[in-house]
């Protein structure tokens, strides 16, 4: 076990120390354990892509269904990066709870799957490659550290079958690392850019349609295959969306750019723009010039009378 402390708030369950694969846990979880559910009974759950793309499926919804549905956004940092949440009921319960356990277990989320550990991912000051650690999570109401059962922490995250989650997603945990750790030097991400973060890690349907449509096409240059790719398999496309998220948020040029195509946009915003204000004057005179014949029209009746 690691002796580096973490610094974390006060009253938080999470014990500050630093754990590795080859550290062991004191821990067991079954059906029959008296506190059987309470986590699940006050979920806090993080969600990550992958997560998103195995519930939906689950549900057999489109992701923008599934995150009205079944989601709640958060911030993840002071640059507002969107992060989602399991949403509850009143009680605080996840809507997927019931008696006999999680209704939605074989697609759990990686939080769900990783309690009571937690995955800690970090980048030491001056290193470009971030490393993954882990916590552990001690809450009065989850019984399973009294059982006695030790495993270390790799064979936990097999036995729950994390290290697929974890890779898939992995790209994306980078993604927020890196903002967070040179977000001031890079500059605040515009609203744009945060509404794309958004659609590319979570809304990955509505993301389809984005990356298929004609404005997108005209800007990068992806081959047919790829398209392809990504209009049938969920996972390619969210991979696609974290290279895309590198391209805007760091400027990591990895999707090929038509030559020209900013500047072709431009024009075409500018030519729109001028457009709609010569449609905007024409109407204004159109309204002036009625409102002066009403004018004129009601001064000869005045005059009539
Ligand atoms: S998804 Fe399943 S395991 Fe996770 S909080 Fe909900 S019911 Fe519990
Ligand atoms: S042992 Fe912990 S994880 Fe298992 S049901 Fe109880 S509170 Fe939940």
């Amino acid at each position: 076990m690691s002796d580096e402390k973490i610094e974390l708030p006060h009253n938080s369950p999470v014990q500050p120390t630093r754990l590795e694969l080859e550290d062991t846990i004191k821990f067991r979880c079954h059906k029959d354990i008296s506190c059987w559910n309470q986590c699940c009974a006050r979920a806090d759950v993080t969600l990550a892509p992958y997560d998103i793309i195995r519930l939906k499926k689950r549900m057999n919804m489109d992701s923008t269904e599934f995150l009205a549905q079944y989601s709640v956004p958060f911030e993840i940092d002071a640059h507002g990066i969107p992060g989602i949440k399991l949403r509850t009921d009143d009680s605080g319960a996840c809507q997927f709870m019931t008696n006999e356990g999680c209704s939605v277990y074989e697609d759990r989320p990686t939080a769900c799957r990783y309690y009571p550990s937690g995955l800690l991912s970090m980048r030491a000051l001056g290193e470009a490659k971030d490393e993954q650690h882990f916590l552990l999570i001690k809450e009065d109401h989850c019984k399973g550290h009294e059982e006695d059962n030790i495993i270390t922490i790799g064979d936990y995250r097999k036995e729950q079958q994390v290290e697929e989650f974890d890779e898939l997603n992995r790209d994306f945990y980078r993604i927020i690392l890196k903002k967070k750790s040179t977000g001031p030097t890079i500059g605040a991400p515009s609203d744009m850019s945060l509404q794309l973060f958004f659609m590319a890690s979570y809304d990955v349907d509505r993301f389809r349609r984005f990356v298929m449509s004609e404005n997108f096409i005209k800007i990068y240059d992806i081959t047919d295959e790829e398209y392809d790719s990504l209009e049938k398999d969920d996972v390619a496309l969210m991979q696609f969306g974290f290279t895309l998220m590198k391209q805007v948020f760091f400027g990591e040029l990895s999707i090929k750019e038509r030559e020209g195509a900013w500047d072709k946009r431009a024009d075409e915003r500018r030519e729109i723009l001028e457009y709609r204000k010569k449609v905007e004057i024409a109407e204004h005179e159109k309204k002036q010039e009625e409102a002066r014949k009403a004018a004129i029209d009601s001064g000869t009746e005045h005059a009539e009378d």
